[in-house]
């Protein structure tokens, strides 16, 4: 017997493989992504415009099987967060930020991360697997069953972020098919711009990622020379500063926005000096950017504090009078534990907790409770 796949885990090509070697026409794959991306089905008894036939041929050796939540939280201030069942006691978090002019979605690509960032939550789990192709777009499924469309049949998320847990570009085809899935016209249709991968600077995958999907890319950067950035972003090691900004070169000279993200957590007394601010201006000089400051979110046990606000404000100045552009990320969804680096904090203890509260009625942020 065939074995049975998931199609949440296939992207067009995928499909058109499947499709292929059962004799089916090629368009019924725009079809089947149609139903289960557009409208969100994961039913094929409801794809009432596939011969029924079709349809339970389909359904005897594939299903679409989306993560199963685990529970579904909203902040006060407009912040979602689904926590996805990944096996073994494990979730992984989807967080989805409203602002004004769009709806960004921050999607996990792994259980856990190897890299041991020293100031990141994820990173002090260490590792535990890959997310599949499914559980990846399986958030941005659950995401827009949960918050559908605007009054003018706009999707509520307008953008994705890869920012969640893990290393997107160490979980490379199945983090690439998924953003395939995202810019499909047959799927969510997002343009290049407005799908974002954060990476800690993984220099071969960069420029594999620049020929087979080259989205907006943000630079976990957080340090300015490659003495504090070998103890705080260990991969420094392997792929030291001035190999990552010949990167960062290489990939613009395909990418669909003509600037780098850098990213950089505001650290109190460690890498957030005025000296540290003129280095990384000389740093970058070369690389067409933009900076997202990042106040740090302390976790229990990290060692580190957020720079203070006046730090925060000099430095961004500095950056500011040298002709870039600055944005300080705000906090957000504090209450539900949202916030960058914040998620799944010791998962399974915090689910229990979790569930436990929820249980007895003491916390009111959870919006769904499906099992215990
Ligand atoms: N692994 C990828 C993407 C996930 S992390 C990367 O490192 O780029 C998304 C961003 O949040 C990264 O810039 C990461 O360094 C930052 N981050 C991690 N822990 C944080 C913390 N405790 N406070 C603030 N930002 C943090
Ligand atoms: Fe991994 Fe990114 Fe955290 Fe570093 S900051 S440990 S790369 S998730």
């Amino acid at each position: 017997m065939a074995m049975t796949v998931n199609l949440l885990d296939f992207d067009a090509q995928r499909f058109a493989t499947f499709l292929e070697e059962r004799g089916e026409k090629p368009f019924r794959a725009k079809q089947l992504m149609r139903w289960i991306h557009h409208f969100g089905v994961s039913d094929f008894a409801a794809m009432t415009d596939i011969a029924k036939v079709t349809r339970e041929k389909l359904a005897a050796e594939a299903v679409i099987t989306p993560p199963s939540l685990m529970l579904e939280q909203a902040s006060e201030d407009g912040t979602r967060k689904w926590l996805l069942d990944v096996g073994t006691g494990n979730g992984v978090e989807a967080v989805f930020i409203p602002e004004d002019d769009r709806g960004t979605l921050c999607v996990s690509s792994q259980v856990g991360c190897a890299l041991e960032c020293t100031f990141c939550s994820t990173g002090r789990q260490g590792f535990n697997r890959n997310l599949s192709t499914a559980e990846i777009i399986g958030q941005l499924w659950w995401a827009n069953k949960a918050l559908g469309r605007d009054p003018k049949g706009d999707r509520i998320v307008s953008n994705v972020v890869m920012m969640g847990m893990g290393e997107p570009l160490a979980n490379f085809d199945n983090v690439v098919a998924a953003m395939r899935l995202m810019l499909d016209d047959h799927a969510y249709g997002l343009s290049r711009r407005r799908v974002t991968l954060s990476t800690s600077g993984l220099v071969p995958q960069m420029d594999r990622l620049r020929e087979a999907c080259p989205v907006a890319l943000a630079v976990s950067l957080h340090a300015p020379n490659d003495a504090l950035r070998d103890e705080i972003v260990p991969i420094n090691k392997k792929y030291p500063l001035k190999e990552l900004m010949a990167a960062c070169q290489r990939y613009l000279e395909k990418a669909p926005r003509d600037f780098i993200t850098f990213e950089y957590v505001m650290l109190d007394g460690v890498n957030d000096t005025m000296e540290h601010a003129r280095q990384l201006v000389a740093l970058v000089k070369d690389v067409p950017c933009k900076f997202n400051l990042i106040p740090f979110n302390p976790f229990p046990n990290s060692g580190y504090d957020r720079s203070k606000p006046d730090a925060i404000r000099r430095f961004r100045d500095h950056l500011i009078q040298a002709g870039y552009i600055v944005t300080v990320r705000k906090t957000r969804g504090d209450d539900i534990d949202a916030a960058c680096g914040q998620l799944a904090g010791q998962v399974k203890d915090k689910t229990k907790r979790t569930l436990r509260l929820a249980a007895e009625g003491k916390t009111t942020n959870i919006i769904q409770l499906t099992r215990e």
